[in-house]
């Protein structure tokens, strides 16, 4: 499947499902999608979807369902305790992670305020290929640091490194002889980092990192949250591993890791998550925490449809042509945009297309928070709701001086099989025709931030009318109807 050619003499990715419920898109004119970003404070998740075309803002619990998830939802088992949903989920988590004991937590997040509760101590800093947003948060609240420690040209926005995710073998190293073992609770590894633009990192990667591990008696966890696309790119770059199931390769790197834990909602599902271990003894250092911040043991703050949907789900990973549609019309969006000379983040990711903001609006300081301006000026031009990943979603040191974020992104998140290829050219004619006029994107400045995860609630205004002279420039060219 990876490396099948569906057309003679293009490269075009097809859509192997068929459409049987369809949801009704409204694209407002341009006047209100102008209110409508005034209203929401110049920040995209402020928006309503009655005023979004296409909704790019995340991959997390959007994921169209299959007839068999929904099916299974239908067959739940409502129980408080005992549950056979949970049992079904339990045997999902063993068949297809590889792990026994299976704590279920509300969603990604939970699972890491129980990591961080159970393991971290002030003062502890953990090392990790790149953070995501919440676990620093979580870190952060029980008054530990984290390293990030992934090669330096993993930051390098344009390149044709297909393993950026990988952790630097050497700086780890250097990491743990210099801070010593008793300060580090656990290695981290994020499969397909999502900050630094959904990029995998290799089997041949992890094994190094459990090498160390064990060389320095440390715990590994693995954030799974995007493994299947992980496993998918894997399957596809990593040569040792082109003739293997994915059944083989997500086994393979959950079996490196002392610690799994995964978002459902990227997984799977609408909603939930799980922590699972083969170790019994980390099992009962975490368990206590999930009545208290969860709900009791088999169900952890999910609805038992959703635990059935996740059973299903986890199944469905193994299915190479449904994990390979999002990450394959992501390439097909990178790659496009790209050849038109739009500063993408390449090579393609997962979970979505990233445009390069400090490039493309480089009249722009980086404290004028070009990537937050750019998606603003998106879904100006486009009805299109992107992500902001950048400075906006970075937070302020303790002096509370700004810390500029190390790349400043667009996401275009591509949720699996939700999108047709139509739509993804929609999006692509948008951003060529905003790239011909990225010159009116001006800046933005807060007129409302809040301390934790600013990113969420936080207000903005744009620094000038820029905003206007967009909306009139677009309507030069569009006509007033759309
Ligand atoms: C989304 C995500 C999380 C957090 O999961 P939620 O379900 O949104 O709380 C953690 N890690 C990674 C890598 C993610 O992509």
């Amino acid at each position: 499947m990876s490396n099948v050619k569906f057309y003679k003499n293009q490269d075009l990715p097809l859509e192997l499902h068929k459409v049987r419920i369809v949801q009704k898109l409204h694209l407002v004119p341009i006047e209100r999608r102008l209110a409508a970003l005034k209203e929401a404070g110049f920040n995209t998740f402020g928006l309503s979807t009655n005023d979004v075309f296409l909704d790019m803002i995340t991959d997390s619990g959007v994921n169209a369902m299959s007839d068999n998830q929904l099916a299974a939802m239908m067959q739940a088992d409502d129980a408080y305790a005992g549950s056979q949903s949970f049992v079904r989920m339990q045997k999902a988590v063993e068949d297809v992670l590889g792990k026994r004991y299976l704590l279920p937590v509300h969603q990604g997040r939970a699972a890491e305020n129980v990591l961080a509760r159970t393991f971290i101590k002030p003062g502890d800093v953990v090392p990790m290929n790149y953070h995501f947003t919440t676990t620093l948060a979580h870190i952060l609240e029980v008054g530990g640091s984290i390293v990030e420690l992934v090669s330096d040209n993993a930051l390098e926005l344009h390149s044709d490194n297909p393993f950026k995710g990988n952790m630097d073998i050497d700086k780890l190293v250097a990491f743990i002889e210099e801070t010593g073992v008793e300060k580090i609770p656990f290695i981290r590894m994020e499969a397909s980092t999502n900050l630094i633009g959904g990029q995998p990192f290799s089997v041949r990667n992890m094994l190094d990192v459990r090498q160390v591990a064990d060389k320095y008696g440390l715990m590994l966890v693995l954030d799974a949250s995007l493994l299947g696309e992980n496993a998918f790119l894997v399957k596809q770059r990593e040569k040792e591993w082109a003739e293997n199931s994915m059944g083989d390769i997500l086994k393979m790197i959950t079996g490196l890791a002392d610690i799994v834990y995964f978002s459902a909602r990227k997984l799977s599902s609408s909603r939930g998550g799980g922590i699972c271990t083969n170790r019994h003894e980390l099992y009962q250092k975490m368990e206590v925490m999930i009545p208290l911040f969860e709900g009791f043991l088999t169900y952890g703050g999910m609805s038992v449809r959703e635990i059935e949907a996740i059973a299903v789900g986890l199944y469905e990973t193994l299915d190479e042509t449904m994990i390979s549609q999002s990450p394959t019309f992501i390439k097909y969006l990178v790659e496009t945009a790209d050849a038109k000379g739009i500063p993408m983040v390449t090579p393609a990711g997962v979970l979505g297309a990233h445009v390069n903001a400090m490039e493309f609006c480089d009249h722009l300081r980086q404290d004028e928070y070009p990537a937050g301006a750019l998606a603003a000026a998106f879904f100006l031009c486009s009805g299109v709701r992107g992500m902001e990943r950048g400075t906006v979603s970075s937070v302020r040191d303790e002096a509370g001086n700004e810390v500029l974020s190390d790349a400043e992104l667009l996401r275009l998140a591509v949720p699996r099989r939700v999108f047709t290829l139509s739509q993804i050219n929609y999006v692509i004619d948008r951003l060529e025709w905003l790239h011909d006029n990225r010159k009116l994107i001006g800046g933005l400045r807060w007129t409302y931030e809040p301390r934790v995860l600013r990113f969420f609630m936080g207000k903005l205004e744009p620094t000038s009318n820029w905003p206007h002279r967009l909306m009139e420039k677009f309507r030069e060219d569009f006509g007033d109807s759309l």
